[in-house]
């Protein structure tokens, strides 16, 4: 047992409370790491709002960085003093949808246990498998990467999520050929990077949708060739005009409802549109099929932007040392984690860009 601090969630809607808790050592499978950084995600924030439920008392933070401290049993691929990034994504590596290349949605069940504890015993939830707004996790081996140690801690921090679901959503999941068109709608953190990811693999227009004029110039700075206000009447018509046609890929990187409704009226014949918005729980949206059937289009889910960590995040990591990656433009402040609770009221407020607790 080692005694840490942590940031922890014992009401939805309230501030976070800073408690010392208990953190076991890694049993098999598992590695304890010490954390340098981890940044403030919205999925945080809506567990923390009670948007999708879960027990209490919990630890959010699932985009981390940090140096292995501790490896347990059966874990020969890692050692103590790697850099690594840390993921909420656990595989099992052996269940059919693993063994196909998709462990994002790994058929293998959650074992539930948690290592952490209050002083007298009680569990605490180790939220979204990992628990990162403390000073060390204990998580399994398959959700980590290690890194190189040039990179600093922040941009390692952000390889864990709003990057590669992003960048994943264009490349994995929307299979963007060269030279095709792409509409993202939503210029946030994910948007960002599906434009990234975009510019990356040779999108020919890349047409951001947002509310504001200011979210549109940030989205050209990731290299979204046009903006579109999503503020007029009928956006998608200027969309149409600026690329002469639909698109053949839409991404929905929000989770609001209207955004769903009015997404399919971008694609183009044999478009496709990526859902990766996660709107709250019961949330329905409403599209209409003759048209998605006569038009040869298709919509896909895509969680954590379909990656293989250990084959994507390298390749990320690389990009961003190349400087074709942004990954420090991402971070809009850095925050000690006694300060957490101002961050998160920070990133609930400004949006786009992502807030990092550095230890
Ligand atoms: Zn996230
Ligand atoms: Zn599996």
């Amino acid at each position: 047992m080692t005694r840490i601090t942590a940031a922890v969630c014992t009401e939805f809607g309230k501030p976070l409370q800073l408690e010392e808790v208990e953190l076991r050592a890694p049993e098999a499978g598992e590695i304890e790491v010490t954390l340098e950084a981890v940044a403030i995600c919205h999925s945080d924030i809506h567990y923390a709002e009670g948007a999708w439920g879960g027990d209490l008392p919990a630890v959010y933070g699932h985009e981390a960085a940090g140096r292995i401290s501790a490896v347990g049993a059966s874990v020969s691929d890692l050692t103590v003093g790697q850099r690594v990034v840390v993921t909420l994504i656990r595989s099992c590596g052996a269940c059919a949808n693993c063994a196909s290349g998709k462990p994002t949605i790994c058929e293998a069940p959650d074992t539930g246990a948690s290592p952490i504890t209050r002083p007298d015993g009680t569990p605490v939830k180790k939220a979204m498998d990992c628990g990162a707004f403390a000073e060390r996790v204990v998580v399994h081996h398959s959700q980590v990467v290690p890194l190189p140690d040039d990179m600093p801690p922040e941009a390692v921090a952000l390889m864990a999520c709003g990057v590669i679901t992003g960048v994943g959503a264009i490349v994995n999941a929307g299979k963007l050929r060269t030279g095709e068109d792409v509409v993202v709608i939503g210029a946030g953190g994910v948007g960002l990077n599906a434009i990234q990811g975009a510019r990356i693999a040779g999108a020919r227009r890349i047409v951001a949708v947002d509310m504001t004029e200011e979210k549109l110039e940030t989205a050209k700075a990731f290299g979204a060739t046009d903006g579109v206000l999503a503020t007029q009447k009928a956006p998608w018509k200027a969309v149409h005009k600026i690329l002469g046609r639909g698109a053949n890929l839409v991404a929905v990187t929000v989770g609001a409802i209207p955004a769903y409704d009015d997404a399919p009226r971008y694609m183009g014949w044999g478009g496709r549109m990526v859902m990766i918005g996660m709107p709250h729980s019961g949330a329905m949206a409403e599209y209409e099929p003759v048209v998605m059937a006569f038009m040869g289009q298709g919509m896909i889910g895509s969680k954590m932007g379909d990656v293989v960590i250990r084959r994507d995040i390298p390749w990320l990591a690389d990009l961003y040392r190349q400087g074709r990656l942004k990954l420090d433009e991402l971070v809009s402040g850095r925050w000690s984690l006694d300060q957490i609770n101002e961050a998160i009221a920070d990133t609930k407020a400004g949006g786009a860009k992502r807030n990092v607790i550095l230890f």
